[in-house]
């Protein structure tokens, strides 16, 4: 099985968009949504929760006000001022604790549990394209790298169960701890930029992550028609180093009304921006089985 990741630099470039497309366009293949901490892709395929289960990672603090004395050492030693005193008692922020447990190991009466901490929860759902594995992290919460390495190992035994020839995964934007673990075991990173400053950057230094893991690269220019001399540099900086262009995409109203009627674009309509993206799909295809 091949593994297919579609990432940014940074939020907001279309990368849900071409994923929604691609995953139209792929046959026999597991889907798997890995921006935990936004995921937006189930807006597009609207997923049918078969299995949910909650993903619990590191611990938090919880004071026990019935064991509680009331002494107020552990607000004293809490280095995250995590604790504060309420009318109820002594009692922990959630938000703020970071799991140290030195006031649990301080406790003179012993009243601070430290369970394992509920950070959100993780599914399995059917879609119109197929199975998709996905998950949503609660606001404010860690851990979004083991999250994504528990997705892709979930979708890795579905699809060694059922036979998929394909994972394609919708990657989380940025170059942070969740991108660096969805590119672990990736054949090919679909990396969509647009022709900015900003997004050329990012570019750099996304493409520069996937040249570390020995990742394959293409770029697809979103918005292409927004700054040609930008786009221009783009399409220089991939020829030197080797990065193909396989979609200069230009900015389509069709986009956004297949958005609005919950619909990926090669399935609203068959115009240009499918046909475009139809070619981009059968181009990454072709270079994923290239040697
Ligand atoms: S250290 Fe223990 S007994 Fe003292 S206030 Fe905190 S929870 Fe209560
Ligand atoms: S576990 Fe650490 S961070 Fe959390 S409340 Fe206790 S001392 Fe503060």
């Amino acid at each position: 099985m091949h593994e297919i990741v579609i990432i940014s630099g940074k939020g907001g470039a279309g990368k849900t968009s071409i994923a929604g497309a691609f995953a139209q366009l792929a046959e026999n293949a597991i889907l798997c949504d890995l921006d935990v901490d936004a995921p937006d892709l189930h807006l597009l395929l609207a997923p049918k929760n078969l299995l949910q289960t909650e993903f619990r990672s590191g611990n938090e603090a919880i004071i026990d006000l019935n064991r509680c004395d009331r002494c107020g050492l552990c607000a004293s030693v809490c280095k995250f001022d995590a604790i504060e005193l309420t009318q109820r008692g002594f009692q922990v922020a959630p938000i703020r604790c970071e799991g140290c447990k030195v006031c649990v190991e301080l406790c003179p009466a012993d009243a601070i549990d430290f369970p394992e901490r509920h950070c959100g929860s993780w599914y399995i759902s059917t879609t119109r394209f197929g199975t998709m594995v996905h998950a949503q992290l609660f606001p404010g919460q860690e851990n979004s790298g083991r999250l994504v390495t528990l997705l892709k190992q979930k979708a890795r035994e579905i699809a060694e169960h059922d036979g998929y020839e394909l994972m394609l995964c919708d990657g989380a934007p940025g170059i942070g701890c969740p991108v660096i673990s969805s590119m672990a075991g990736t054949d090919l990173a679909v990396v969509v930029t647009e022709p900015t400053p900003s997004g050329r950057h990012d570019l750099e230094r996304v493409a520069k992550l996937c040249d570390q893991f020995k990742t394959k690269v293409v770029v697809i220019i979103n918005k292409c028609d927004l700054n040609s001399d930008q786009a221009a540099q783009i399409e220089e900086f991939c020829k030197a180093n080797g990065y193909p262009v396989i979609c200069h995409f230009p900015h389509d109203h069709a986009v956004t009304k297949a958005m609005v009627k919950g619909q990926v674009i090669t399935e609203y309509d068959s115009g240009p921006a499918s046909q475009l993206l139809e070619a981009a799909w059968k181009n990454m295809l072709n270079i994923l089985h290239a040697n």
